[in-house]
């Protein structure tokens, strides 16, 4: 006989498990078991858990800003008491609030019964619904879900994007399963959440991460809306990274890697940066490597290639490609889907080693986590390495990077444009209507009214002796006329977002003399955002 025991994991503010609760037990033991076996062979500093990765610079973060909070406090404490309120609500926000671990069984075309496991976690609640993806792979591990739902909280609140962080993660290799079976994992998986309130547009809304895509998404707001949400005028904000059909928005697929491109663009233009690393402005005269042709991987090359640094090498899980003189992005995508790799692509030579290790200007890390580490820091040529993928440097190698005058552009900002897009994805299926639908003939009146009464004015004082003047809109104005698309929107706002984020990371780097360390600056942005919500909503400590 089979059943369900899926089993909830809360933890509140006072840190206390739920009756019942005690769910992290198998991972955990796992866990240690994992650790004590790499213990005889593995450097922990270069497997550090993942977790305590990101607490590490939490850490180093709040270390830097604690005085400034307490100094910063409005209340009428003591200064010892603001002290405690800071340490209080620093040490509330650092850990995960909420840990769902799940088992459920799917029956298999072959007839065979499995039983998969699940998680979502839920960071932070000071900002509601809490935000991010879901993604499908055999590593994923409770600590991974933890890390990188803690991760989207300060990835939002870098960006200004008004949610708590979340992150879930089914432990399959998608490889495996047929449509049908990884349709019957979703759909189950969204009933679970659903049950357990880890699912909903005000509560918690997942969107595609590694190995996940609209079709996904599309189950996902499929099963919501016509089960526990039935009820509910704003089911299918329930997900972001949907298709259009389903309420998704133009340019999310491409969003992650579009905002990778504009964040490296704030520092690459950027002369202060570019002389600290005695390079020249600009990408014109750039090369890079991205490890991981996924979503993420496939768009950022597309940018940057658009605009113009050439793109020497990729590496996949199977095998690395290289051609000095530049791979091209369509061609390498059309291989890749005609052939399931990238191993093979014509104009280009076998990479033997490690792509991370290629000689070029930028690296892109487009994977997964703990990639550079103690082991390959020293060996790393790139001069920046910017951050597709969430978590890919250990904090061992971020020392390293920072003593190697290695700009690394952190995984909380360059990423973040995934979540930024979603967020307008969000804010789109509350409205009920697409951007621009409103204003599109309206603005493309007034402005061909414009022109008119700038040609009768001409007229006016001019005269129509020589004939009628005409006033002939640029081509730039002419694309223009019609108002903003939903894409230009999207396109706009996302560049809006990726730069005022750079000038905000700037500012705090040079005021706490942080050179090239944007991580640490970045998590010092986030930590302050947050830190704000909580210490001005009042906190109420039981
Ligand atoms: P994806 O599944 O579309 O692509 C990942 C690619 O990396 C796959 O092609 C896979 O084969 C390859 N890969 C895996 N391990 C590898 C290895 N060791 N060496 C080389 N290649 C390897 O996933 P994605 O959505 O592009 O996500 C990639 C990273 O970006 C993840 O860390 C994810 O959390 C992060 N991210 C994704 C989004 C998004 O919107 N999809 C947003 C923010 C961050």
């Amino acid at each position: 006989m089979y059943r369900y025991f899926g089993v909830l994991v809360t933890r509140g503010i006072g840190g206390m498990l739920a009756p019942g609760g005690s769910a992290e037990t198998l991972p955990a033991a796992a866990s240690l078991l994992r650790h004590r076996c790499y213990s005889q062979s593995v450097d922990p500093e270069d497997d550090p858990n993942f977790f305590t990765m990101v607490e590490g610079f939490f850490d180093r973060g709040a270390a830097l800003v604690e005085d400034k909070l307490v100094e910063d406090l409005k209340t009428r404490e003591s200064p010892e008491m603001r002290k405690k309120r800071v340490r209080g609500i620093l040490k509330i926000i650092k850990p995960c609030n909420h840990v769902l671990s799940l088992s459920f069984p799917i029956k298999r075309d072959s007839g065979e019964w499995e039983v998969v496991e699940a998680y979502r976690a839920q960071h932070s609640q000071h900002r509601t619904p809490c935000k991010g993806g879901i993604r499908y792979s055999p590593d994923v591990s409770v600590d991974e879900v933890k890390a990188l739902a803690s991760l989207m909280t300060y990835k939002c609140a870098v960006v200004d994007v008004p949610f708590g962080g979340a992150k879930a993660g089914v432990k399959i290799n998608p490889k495996n399963y047929s449509d049908v079976e990884l349709e019957k994992i979703t759909r189950r998986f969204t009933i679970e959440l659903a049950k357990k309130g880890f699912i909903g547009p005000g509560i918690d809304v997942p969107a595609p991460d590694m190995s996940t895509g609209e079709r996904e998404m599309s189950w996902i707001a499929d099963t919501f809306a016509t089960t526990m949400g039935h009820y509910d005028i704003n089911a299918h904000a329930c997900v972001t990274g949907k298709p259009i059909s389903q309420g998704g928005i133009h340019g999310r697929i491409s969003a992650t890697g579009r905002g990778v491109f504009h964040g490296i663009e704030n520092f690459i233009n950027e002369a202060a940066y570019m002389s600290k690393l005695g390079m020249s402005p600009g990408f014109q005269d750039k090369t890079f490597v991205i490890q991981g042709f996924g979503n993420v991987g496939l768009h950022t090359m597309r940018y940057l290639h658009r605009f113009g640094a050439k793109c020497v090498g990729v590496g996949e899980i199977d095998g690395s490609i290289w051609n000095p003189k530049g791979i091209d992005p369509k061609e390498l995508e059309d291989y890749k889907l005609a052939n399931g790799t990238i191993v093979g692509f014509p104009n280009s030579t076998a990479f033997e080693g490690s792509i991370l290790e290629a000689d070029c200007d930028i690296l892109i890390p487009a994977a997964g986590e703990k990639q550079l580490t103690k082991s390959n820091a020293q060996k790393i040529k790139a001069k920046i390495i910017a951050e597709g993928a969430n978590g890919p440097t250990t904090p061992e190698a971020d020392r390293i990077f920072v003593e190697r005058n290695v700009l690394v552009i952190p995984d909380m900002y360059l990423n973040a444009g995934g979540v930024t897009v979603s967020y307008f994805e969000w804010l789109k299926n509350l409205n009920h209507v697409s951007y621009g639908r409103l204003t599109f003939k309206y603005e493309r009146d007034s402005n061909y009214h414009l022109l008119m009464s700038v040609q009768e004015s001409l007229e006016r004082k001019f005269g129509k002796h020589g004939g009628a003047i005409p006033v002939v809109p640029t081509s730039e104005f002419q694309a223009r006329i019609a108002g903003a698309s939903e894409k230009d929107i999207v396109h706009s706002g996302l560049a809006f977002t990726m730069e005022r984020s750079a000038r905000q990371i700037m500012r705090t780097a040079n005021k706490h003399n942080l050179g090239l360390d944007l991580r640490t600056a970045a998590y010092v942005n986030a930590i302050e955002k947050v830190f704000k919500v909580y210490s001005e909503a009042g906190v109420i400590f039981t």
